[in-house]
């Protein structure tokens, strides 16, 4: 039994593998490559979905089905506009800049020094063998400000500061972080579904 991430994102990879390992979980972890999926839901859980599937049909097709093939999608909320950029982080354009230097000089062109943020992550996981699906998720609240602080993390990590914390994600050591971000708290969720379901061995 293994645990299949759909995903092209290698900062992505590496924060499940230190999340999973954290729980203790002794299943291995592999990236499964299905090419480019088109993120084209409204919300994230539908994303994580198209994301799983692709997978799912893919490991189907290859006659591999003792594993479990999981996916997530995950995004920066800013509550005082509107959640922006929300399900569009990836895709967020600014100014013809993209993603955390675009949502830096939006922050700047709109005199805000600082704004309450939250980090949200969904994750869906197919049991190819038992025919089941799960979807767990999580969320990290705080503040993000335009000025970038650190070179930890990838995306907004450098602009977000978790509440109760001092430091940026960009600027945490790479455990802390896996141990409070929203990722960490899905992967949680789903790491308990998945004992409550099925007799986890490596
Ligand atoms: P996804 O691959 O569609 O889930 O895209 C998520 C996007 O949201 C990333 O490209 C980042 O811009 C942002 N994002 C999600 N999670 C994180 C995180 O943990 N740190 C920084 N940015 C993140």
């Amino acid at each position: 039994m293994r645990l299949r991430l759909v995903t092209g994102n290698a900062h992505k990879l590496q924060e499940f593998g230190s999340i999973l390992r954290g729980l203790d979980c002794r299943l291995p972890l592999e990236e499964l490559d299905v090419g480019s999926v088109v993120e084209c839901g409204t919300t994230y859980y539908q994303n994580a979905y198209r994301k799983a599937r692709s997978g799912l049909l893919s490991v189907l097709t290859a006659g591999s089905d003792d594993c479990i093939v999981f996916a997530d999608d995950s995004g920066l909320e800013l509550p005082l506009f509107g959640n922006m950029p929300g399900v569009h982080s990836a895709r967020f354009r600014y100014a013809g800049l993209s993603e955390r230097t675009a949502l830096a000089a939006f922050l700047s062109e709109h005199c805000v020094s600082s704004t309450p943020a939250r980090f949200v992550c969904w994750i869906v996981a197919f049991l190819p063998r038992s025919r089941r699906c799960l979807a767990c998720s999580g969320a990290v609240a705080g503040t993000v400000t335009p000025e970038s602080r650190g070179s930890q993390g990838f995306g907004y990590d450098p602009l977000f500061t978790p509440n109760g914390y001092s430091l940026t994600f960009g600027e945490m050591d790479a455990g802390l972080k896996d141990h409070i971000s929203h990722r960490a708290q899905a992967v949680e969720a789903l790491w308990c579904s998945l004992q409550g379901t099925m007799p986890l061995r490596p």
